[in-house]
């Protein structure tokens, strides 16, 4: 038997073995770690699946990953544009950053306004512990809370350098590593403009970005919620037994069916078939949702289809 080594503690997430060398990296809530990663030993190199929001949460993750497969981490993986899965780049400098062409260009344009934003607005944390203070909803008021904390790292944003990808594709790039081989693909957009997944074949383990969530609203104000649900039927297609979804935690291949069904519920919500706003909040947010994190989301994303 092979033993793998004590799993290296950090204050911005927990690492879930998934199977020898390969492990999930799931944030801790309110460290600004934000969006989940992975780490794959594919044996003669290390790859990297996601950086983070905080640069300092992916030195962790290069450290952890660095110490669990005693490589450097040669290759990382951007699943999409946003801010929380790719701020962590700068620290994998050196490294090759793979991402579709159409991600890299959505990352140079947007990312580097948001650290400009955020730079300009120290004041954005306070503001959301104030709405914390007003919430008196306690499900609500976590997320403020939540969100406020997240939010505390504001004050690092000047030593942010946006660092895109430097190797792009186009479809799909498959790597083989001495050990296992990894498929990264693209999936068009549908979470946001332009999303890809990594499936470990011979694992079962599929890398799913925000495309699927568990536990936790998924934000579709960048998405497009037919053609996320096309995508959905095509990672049903997939082999995999388990799923690392963007946001919550370590899945199954039932949490895919669910974010169908969330999908078609807010499609359905938002253009009132068969819901009022109490239908609404009895029937689908009690009943189905009521547990998941972030439920502002839950609004967000029907105001936002209800705007198109
Ligand atoms: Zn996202």
């Amino acid at each position: 038997m092979i033993m793998e080594k004590a799993l290296p503690a950090s204050r911005f997430f927990r690492l879930e073995p998934l199977c020898q060398g390969v492990y999930a990296a799931i944030v801790k809530d309110g460290t600004g770690a934000l969006g989940n990663a992975g780490i794959v030993d594919l044996g003669d190199r290390t790859l990297v699946f996601d950086t983070f929001q905080s640069p300092v949460a992916a030195a962790d993750l290069k450290t952890a990953a660095e110490y669990l497969t005693g490589k450097p981490v040669s290759l990382v993986v951007n699943s999409h544009w946003h801010n929380d899965h790719v701020l962590g780049n700068q620290v994998f400098e050196g490294s090759l950053i793979v991402s579709t062409d159409a991600t890299r260009n959505l990352i140079k344009e947007r990312v580097s306004s948001f650290i400009q934003t955020v730079i300009e607005h120290p004041e954005y944390p306070d503001y959301l512990f104030e709405m914390a203070e007003k919430e008196s909803d306690p499900k609500r008021k976590d997320e403020w809370i939540r969100n406020a904390n997240d939010a505390r790292h504001a004050g690092e944003f000047h030593l942010y350098r946006l660092t895109p990808p430097n190797v792009t594709f186009r479809e799909w790039l498959w790597i083989d590593g001495s050990k296992r081989s990894v498929l990264i693909q693209a999936m068009g957009g549908g979470h946001t403009e332009d999303d890809a997944i990594m499936l470990l074949p011979e694992d079962r383990v599929l890398f799913a970005a925000d495309l699927v969530t568990v536990g936790f609203h998924p934000a579709m104000k960048y998405g497009n919620p037919d053609a996320w649900l096309d995508i959905l039927d095509k990672l049903c297609e997939m082999e995999f037994d388990r799923v690392v979804p963007g946001h919550g935690t370590v899945g199954e291949r039932k949490d895919v069916e669910v974010m169908k069904q969330y999908i078609s519920n807010i499609k359905q919500a938002a253009a009132g078939i068969g819901y009022s706003r109490q239908d609404v909040i009895q029937c689908v947010m009690a009943e189905l949702y009521r547990e998941w994190a972030s439920p502002g989301l839950f609004w967000a994303n029907i105001s936002s289809l209800c705007q198109r």
